[in-house]
């Protein structure tokens, strides 16, 4: 294993992750509370960062992608193979009340666990790809260089017109 990778690191950014905590800190949730969630978006939608330690949660556009496509859809596949064969196994149902039997967990299934979704991945990215700066865990922020003019803000990074973005 790489220097800094270890089981029980593993387990502690696990542990973070189903408690729905900073994987850095271990202390600030990712998510607003139940008393704060007042729409989907607010359900579905991590806070910015962890105002304890500076972690920030989302990276970029698009962060989440992975999170949802191979966590959430994968264990929702798994969900909604097993319910399958154990309900084609036991019950001899018609195929509508089987589709139906399959397919309204699985949603409820995708709902309930989009939040363990991302904070899994969160996790994951940050044990894998840390994001550290020199001198220890500060959560992944990176302040911008220093202004080569005092009082002028630093240059923003140009993107190149064929980059593709
Ligand atoms: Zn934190």
């Amino acid at each position: 294993m790489k220097d800094g990778l270890s089981w029980p690191k593993a387990g502690a950014y696990f542990r973070r992750a189903m408690m729905l905590r900073c994987p850095v800190c271990g202390q600030t949730p990712l998510f607003p509370s139940l008393r704060r969630t007042r729409t989907l978006h607010d359900w579905f939608t991590p806070l910015d960062g962890c105002p304890r330690c500076g972690y920030a949660y989302d990276r970029e556009p698009g962060y989440f992608l992975l999170s949802i496509w191979a966590i959430n859809y994968g264990f929702a596949a798994l969900l909604g193979l097993v319910l399958y064969l154990v309900f084609e196994w036991f019950f001899d149902w018609p195929v509508w009340i089987l589709i139906a039997s399959v397919v309204g967990p699985v949603v409820l299934f995708n709902m309930l666990f989009v939040r363990h979704s991302k904070a899994i991945f969160i996790a994951w990215d940050h044990f894998f790809d840390p994001h550290e700066r020199e001198g220890g865990d500060d959560g992944g922020n990176v302040s911008p260089p220093p202004s080569p003019v005092p009082g002028h803000p630093p240059r923003k990074a140009r993107i190149p017109a064929d980059a593709g973005v």
